[in-house]
C-alpha cells in the first residue's frame, strides 16, 4: 500500500472540520497510520514549502500556515497519493465549490490560499513530506 501526507491546515482545524474530514477519509478506505497536531513556526513552514519560495504568494502562505496549529496525518491506501488529491479537490477552494462540490476543499476551504487541506503531489513528495514531520529519532 502507498502512503501520502495529509494536512488539515489552520482554517480547517479552527473551523472544527476535523471530524467531518476524518469521516470522509475513513469512508474512502484510508487508514490513518499516524497523526499529530503541531504549530509550525516560520522556519518549519518555509522549509516545508521551499519549492514555492520565489512565488509572490509565499509570504502570505507562510503567514497562513503559521496562523494556528495544523493536523498532520499519514494516510495509507492503494494509490493513496492520487486518491487523496482527488478527494481534496482543486487548489482553489472557491472554484472547487462550483466544479467539485463533493470535495473536501469545497466543504471547508475559502479561496485559492485558504483551502483547508494539503496533499502530497507525488509518491516522491509524499516520502519527503512524511519524513519531514515523522522523522523517527534514531536509537542511541
Ligand atoms: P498543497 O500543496 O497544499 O496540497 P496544491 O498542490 O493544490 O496544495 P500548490 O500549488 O502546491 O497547491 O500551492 C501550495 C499552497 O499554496 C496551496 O495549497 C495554497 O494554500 C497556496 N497557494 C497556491 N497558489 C496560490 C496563489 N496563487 N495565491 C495564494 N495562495 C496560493
Amino acid at each position: 500500500k502507498e502512503r501520502t501526507l495529509g494536512i488539515i491546515k489552520p482554517d480547517g482545524l479552527s473551523g472544527n472540520y476535523t471530524d467531518r474530514i476524518r469521516k470522509v477519509i475513513l469512508e474512502s478506505g484510508f487508514h490513518i497510520n499516524k497523526e499529530m497536531i503541531i504549530q509550525l513556526d516560520e522556519v518549519n513552514a518555509a522549509d516545508f514549502y521551499a519549492e514555492h519560495s520565489s512565488k509572490s504568494f509565499f509570504t502570505s502562505l507562510i503567514k497562513y500556515m503559521t496562523s494556528g496549529p495544523v493536523l498532520v496525518m499519514i494516510l495509507e491506501k492503494e494509490d493513496a497519493v492520487a486518491h487523496w488529491r482527488h478527494l481534496i479537490g482543486p487548489t482553489d477552494a472557491g472554484k472547487a465549490k462550483i466544479t467539485h462540490p463533493q470535495s473536501i476543499r469545497a466543504m471547508c476551504g475559502v479561496d485559492l490560499e485558504k483551502n483547508c487541506v494539503h496533499g502530497s503531489d507525488s509518491h516522491q513528495s509524499a516520502q519527503r513530506e512524511i519524513a519531514f514531520f515523522f522523522k523517527e529519532t534514531p536509537p542511541d
